[in-house]
């Protein structure tokens, strides 16, 4: 009696899975043949924080503040200040740079930017042989922006 209970219920585990193979069959695939064909990135998309380009000015709207690196708690973000020859701060970035090797992708640095001078852009692919590669500097992640849909996010909130 056990033996036949078992093969009873292997007999219809064996039915139900290929019930679901069958209702599967004829859905079309939800793979791609990535790279030739590229996913859909919902606006929105975490994959890359970028800086954001003034439309009317053609200049980056960051100020050199430090406030994103200050909030980036793996510290991927360097921000070092413009000054002129007297020393007096410009308020705009001699340098900007993210190491995108250490990012998580967790957004902080753009809800902590007040001057809406970073965006999240939905750039993913930017897998390289050397990690020094995954430095990218103002001249990179401004073009990336011009180049990507790209979003802020503050408090959960697409802005
Ligand atoms: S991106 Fe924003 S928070 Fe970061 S330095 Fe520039 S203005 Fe400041
Ligand atoms: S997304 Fe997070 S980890 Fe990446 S640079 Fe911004 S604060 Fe740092």
């Amino acid at each position: 009696m056990g033996v036949l209970n078992d093969v009873a219920r292997a007999a219809k585990s064996i039915v139900k899975g290929h019930m679901v193979t069958l209702r599967e069959i004829f859905k079309p695939p939800m793979t791609i043949r990535y790279p030739d064909e590229k996913p859909e990135q919902p606006k929105g998309s975490r994959g890359m924080p970028v800086l954001k380009v003034n439309a009317e000015t053609g200049e980056l709207n960051c100020t050199a503040c430090g406030l994103c690196a200050r909030s980036c708690p793996p510290g991927c973000i360097e921000v070092i200040e413009e000054t002129d020859a007297n020393g007096k701060r410009m308020r705009r970035p001699l340098a900007y740079n993210l190491d995108m090797g250490k990012c998580m992708v967790c957004n902080l640095c753009i809800e902590a930017c007040p001057f809406d001078a970073l965006e999240m852009a939905a750039n993913f692919e930017i897998s390289v042989y050397d990690p020094e590669n995954l430095v990218f500097n103002k001249d990179q992640l401004a073009t990336i922006w011009k180049n990507y849909d790209a979003v802020r996010i503050a408090g959960g909130e697409k802005l």
